[in-house]
């Protein structure tokens, strides 16, 4: 029966990354890791479920990690600069304005379009000898024996792992399989996303914006595109998903401003229902969870893949560490270590994406006149402003 070192189940952003990132490591002897990816979909980038119409924001430090992994010379020339972030609250005063240049770094984020960002990790997993991509193909099973996993596939395959990471999204197979406990939370809301064209160009500015009729986002994108997410509760998005483009640009409009001039275009408009879903304990017997298989979150500040990446780059150095130290990558002590490790970054992020989606999406006069509040506070002072723009930018 073949051996892997590491098998990954799912290859979206999260488990791409890893793959990339694990294929580079070395023992002391020199040789590389051997890793599987399984992936269901089929490698067609029209309608992958990992690499969508999607645009996400890398925060700063997301930048710092994929240069660590050696990942980011190739997704540079996809990736749109953020060098300015409004905050404000439609109908109230309070409003914070953060640039690059205040903290003295080139970007505080970045956009990239996911679609492209996955043709070119698929492209570099093909390009890499100790990694092998099975796709489309699915784990039929997998028993967790005390040196080893062992895995059939749909098609009969089978082969045996020290390590199975499930980077298999929310809907995670390796999750339900080993009845994991989750922690859940319907937000009651869907995230409307759209690409839309102004008549001012973006110059690099992202808009967080809260109205009534729920968040708005618009991210930098390309070709002088802003990335549109608007979070609203289920009927309002189902309505918004059911205008034609003139009465939904409208819509936008009233709701935004022109703070980008006229909306002039808007592309293609899909919807996602928001789900906070988080595994309690993302490790077992030498299995973890990372990425959405592990926490799925409100897009409201977003943090979904930002955070992804962190426990990608963590997994990846413990396992560095671990084959430094001559020690099984699939043991309790380094699984658990990492897991650990990982676990105060994960509660905080999922504690304040819950936070701001609960304060910011309601429309309670007190509510209301306490984020008015804060925004004003966090424009007059100086260290509450840089917190905020710290965490933007990725750092804690
Ligand atoms: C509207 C919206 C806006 C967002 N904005 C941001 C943002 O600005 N910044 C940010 O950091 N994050 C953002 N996110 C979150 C980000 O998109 C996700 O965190 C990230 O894409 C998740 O990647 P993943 O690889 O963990 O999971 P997924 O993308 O779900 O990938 C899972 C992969 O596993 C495969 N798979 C599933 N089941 C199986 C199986 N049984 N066997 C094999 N393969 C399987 C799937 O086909 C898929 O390729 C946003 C999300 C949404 C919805």
């Amino acid at each position: 029966m073949t051996h892997f070192d590491v098998v990954i189940n799912g290859a979206g952003m999260a488990g791409a990354v890893l793959a990339l990132g694990l294929a580079a490591l070395r023992r002391p002897d020199g040789s590389s890791l051997s890793i599987a990816v399984i992936e269901a979909a089929p490698p067609d980038f029209d309608a992958h479920p990992g690499f969508d119409a999607r645009s996400i924001a890398l925060a700063w430090h997301s930048r710092e990690l994929l240069e660590q992994l050696g990942l980011w010379a190739r997704l540079a020339p996809l990736a749109t600069p953020i060098t300015h972030i409004q905050v404000s609250d439609r109908g109230h005063f309070g409003r914070v304005e953060m640039t690059a240049s205040e903290y003295r770094v080139p970007a505080l984020g970045y956009v990239v379009e996911l679609t492209p960002v996955g043709q070119g990790l698929y492209r570099q997993m093909a390009e890499r000898p100790n990694i092998r991509l099975l796709c489309p193909a699915r784990i039929k099973e997998f028993v967790q024996q005390p040196d080893n996993i062992v895995l059939t596939l749909d098609d009969g395959a089978a082969f045996s792992a020290a390590l199975l990471v499930a980077a298999d999204g929310n809907r995670s197979l390796v999750r339900r399989q080993l009845r994991l406990p989750c922690r859940q939370l319907d937000y009651g809301q869907c995230a409307v996303i759209a690409n839309v064209e102004s008549a001012e160009p973006h110059r690099g500015r992202a808009f967080e914006r809260f109205t009534p009729e729920g968040p708005i986002a618009l991210l930098p994108m390309s070709q002088g595109r802003s990335s549109l997410v608007w979070c609203a509760s289920h009927e309002r998005a189902k309505a918004l998903m059911a205008l034609d483009d003139a009465a939904f640009l409208a819509a936008l409009q009233r709701e935004f401003g022109y703070r980008l001039g006229r909306l002039v275009r808007t592309g293609e408009r899909h919807r996602y229902p928001l789900v906070l879903d988080e595994v309690e304990r993302p490790w077992h017997h030498r299995l973890v969870l990372v990425g959405n298989a592990a926490h799925l979150l409100h897009p409201i500040a977003g943090q979904g893949f930002n955070l992804g990446l962190r426990d990608v780059a963590a997994l990846a150095a413990a396992l560095r560490q671990a084959l430094a130290d001559g020690r099984d990558i699939g043991s309790h002590g380094v699984l658990s270590g990492y897991g650990r490790a990982r676990q105060p970054d994960q509660a905080a992020i999922v504690g304040l994406t819950t936070a701001l989606a609960l304060l910011f999406s309601s429309d309670h006069p007190a509510l209301a006149a306490g984020r008015n509040l804060g925004l004003t506070a966090m424009a007059a002072c100086p260290s509450f402003k840089s917190q905020l723009a710290w965490r933007a930018m990725g750092k804690r």
